[in-house]
């Protein structure tokens, strides 16, 4: 398929797990994509392994200046902007009453203020060329809370509010915002989780799809929400977690 031949989107947290993936499928489906991320050194090699129509840029999601350059480097690279996948996202463990000021701010300034940013300085950009789409990941935790998760819950909470706040403002500029709510996800992320038995088999008894997705499992859904055929879908939130939050 060549969905989106011509199109140019910015994919950040691209380094690794679920961001790789969704830029990886976007160049394979026809896309130009400028990678953000603080891994520069992976994003060498994959720029290495996807050609021409992938490049990596070094940001930090939570910098303002950084996401300006990111959209900036789009922009001189590719010529404009179509299309945002925000995934760059991370967490700090604590119950409430042992969590940090330092790894709250950690959390939310990543999770929430990194996507605020991306998403300000993207829709500005894409509105120059007559619209697009933003896809934002937050998480099945933005729904349901997480023990000891609570800074990341609530910052994916945020994400899910901005992504509808995006679009109630950016319809009048032809800018759909979606989310998709990842359940559990084989990625370096939870890989330290997943290699104790004890947690992995919690998470099974949970999850009645009894198995984490791959990360691969992702790009559907977000590229659906990035593509035509969601036209008429904005403000959305798409679960994506093998039946857990019904559960
Ligand atoms: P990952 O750790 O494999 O990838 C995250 C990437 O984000 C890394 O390459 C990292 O370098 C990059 N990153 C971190 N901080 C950054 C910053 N300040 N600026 C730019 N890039 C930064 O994780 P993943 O599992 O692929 O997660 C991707 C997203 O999906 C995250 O937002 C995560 O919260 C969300 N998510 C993951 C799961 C899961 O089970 N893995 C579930 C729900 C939601």
């Amino acid at each position: 398929e060549n969905r989106f031949a011509g199109k140019v989107a910015i994919v950040t947290g691209a380094a690794s797990g679920i961001g790789y993936a969704i830029a990886r499928r976007l160049v394979q489906e026809g896309a130009s994509v400028l990678a953000a991320d603080l891994n520069m050194e992976r994003l060498e090699i994959i720029q290495g392994e996807l050609g021409e129509r992938f490049i990596g840029v070094k940001a930090n999601v939570t910098v303002e200046n950084d996401v300006e350059e990111m959209v900036g480097a789009a922009v001189k690279q590719f010529g404009k902007l179509d299309l945002a996948i925000n995934v760059a996202g991370a967490s700090r463990a604590g119950v409430i009453t042992e969590l940090s000021e330092k790894d709250w701010d950690f959390t939310v300034d990543l999770c929430m203020k990194g996507v605020f940013l991306s998403m300000k300085h993207e829709a500005i950009e894409i509105a120059k060329h007559g619209g697009g789409a933003i896809v934002n990941v937050a998480s099945l935790n933005s729904q349901v809370p997480m023990y000891a998760g609570s800074a990341y819950a609530s910052a994916k909470a945020g994400v899910e509010m901005l992504t509808k706040n995006g679009a109630l403002e950016m319809a009048r500029n032809g800018i759909r915002v979606n989310a998709i709510l990842p359940g559990l996800i084989d990625t370096p992320l939870t890989a330290e989780l997943l290699s104790n038995a004890d947690i992995k088999e919690a998470y099974m008894e949970r999850i009645p799809m009894k198995r984490a997705a791959q990360p691969e499992e992702m790009t559907g859904p977000a590229l659906f929400l990035a593509s035509e055929d969601a036209g008429y879908v904005s403000g959305s939130s798409l679960i994506v977690d093998g039946a857990w939050a019904t559960t």
